[in-house]
């Protein structure tokens, strides 16, 4: 009897154990799995043409390619994430940045997020970066030698804000970071750059000359350590939701005082509610990002990789827009599109030799 008892509690807990096991892999009968859950396993692109579906905080993108981990003029960090993933143009945009800024004066950039391969939201981090057109650069210039793997696992940014204040600490500001933020705000297809309100003060100060590019610098939290540049919808994406217009003006004024008042600072009143990003399921998404999750594998990671050590040129200029033949209406959906044959026209950014 005891022994039968025992047995029977074994296989009860035995029973339950699986179980448990079960669901923690499926979800309950009924429910969706998460999107985050879904995109997350992604290792490749969607290898059809060059779209972002959605917006920046709610969809995914297909036609991805990435930036090389090392290029002349950039290092790309938390390789581990696989995030060095954008949309043609984001990554182009990179590498000119990074070639532009080193031209400034800058060492060459350390790249943070871009997107997951076919972009979604992600298991950690940022509610934004869905759809290929948000990038993190670090406000830490580039060492002058290679950080190795566990170097880009492990290094820590520095916070160009006073401990415990909210301006920018001056033995760490210099001219050269506002020159950076300047050549970034400088490309027609930037729309915005997220820094910590303490930076934008620190440039509403100190700013001479021309002083437009400033409308493109907004302040918002985080963004102390590193910045966020984010552009715009592109050609070729007829299902991306655009963002609201940056307003007019310099935004050296009551908008930015409202940083430097106690209100943006509160604490949150519901830390542990789920964020939005751990509840979307593909119902959540524009439907088209099924079909972007759907969507076979280019042939390597290689194949869609822009810049790096291994090419001899680098692929710096912007990727020729994507051409909407009269008969496009007619087509079948863009993703059902293969963008990694050799068709010049589809966007992804063609290796050429640099100019010098
Ligand atoms: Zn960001």
């Amino acid at each position: 009897m005891a022994r039968t008892m025992q047995r029977t509690g074994r296989l009860a807990s035995l029973v339950a154990g699986v179980a448990a096991l079960a669901s923690a892999f499926a979800a309950p009968a009924g429910a969706e799995p998460l999107a985050k859950v879904l995109f997350g396993g992604k290792a490749l692109p969607a290898a059809t043409r060059p779209a972002s579906y959605g917006f920046y905080s709610k969809g995914c993108f297909s036609g991805g390619v990435a930036i090389a981990t090392d290029g002349p003029t950039w290092q790309a960090m938390r390789l581990s994430r696989n995030r060095r993933w954008g949309h043609p143009t984001m990554i182009a945009l990179l590498e000119k940045l990074s070639h532009d800024a080193v031209a400034d004066g800058w060492p060459g950039l350390l790249l943070g997020d871009v997107s997951q391969p076919r972009g979604g939201p992600m298991l950690t981090g940022h509610a934004s970066h869905q759809i290929g057109l948000d990038a993190d650069i670090w406000l830490t210039p580039m060492p002058d030698r290679r950080l190795s793997a566990t170097e880009r696992e492990n290094m820590s940014a520095t916070s160009m804000i006073r401990k415990g204040g909210l301006t920018v600490d001056d033995r760490l500001w210099t001219p050269a970071h506002a020159g950076l933020l300047r050549r970034a705000a400088s490309y027609p297809e930037v729309e915005r750059i997220l820094v910590h309100p303490g930076i934008k003060k620190k440039l509403c100060d100190t700013v001479t000359g021309d002083r437009s590019w400033l409308r493109k610098i907004r302040p918002f939290w985080g963004h102390d350590y590193h910045f966020h540049v984010r552009i715009g919808c592109q050609a070729g994406s007829p299902g991306c939701k655009r963002q609201d217009p940056v307003p007019a003006g310099e935004g050296c004024d009551k908008s930015l005082a409202w940083w430097f008042t106690e209100e943006p600072w509160r604490p949150n009143k519901n830390p542990d509610a789920p964020k939005a990003r751990d509840l979307m399921t593909m119902s959540s998404l524009p439907k088209e990002c099924r079909a972007v999750l759907e969507a076979p594998d280019p042939a390597s990671e290689a194949a869609v990789t822009v810049g790096g050590a291994n090419m001899t040129a680098a692929a710096a200029a912007a990727p020729a827009p994507v051409s909407v033949a009269p008969q496009a209406p007619a087509a079948p959906p863009a993703i059902s599109e293969n963008a990694f044959a050799a068709t010049p026209d589809m966007g992804v950014p063609i290796p050429r030799p640099r100019p010098d």
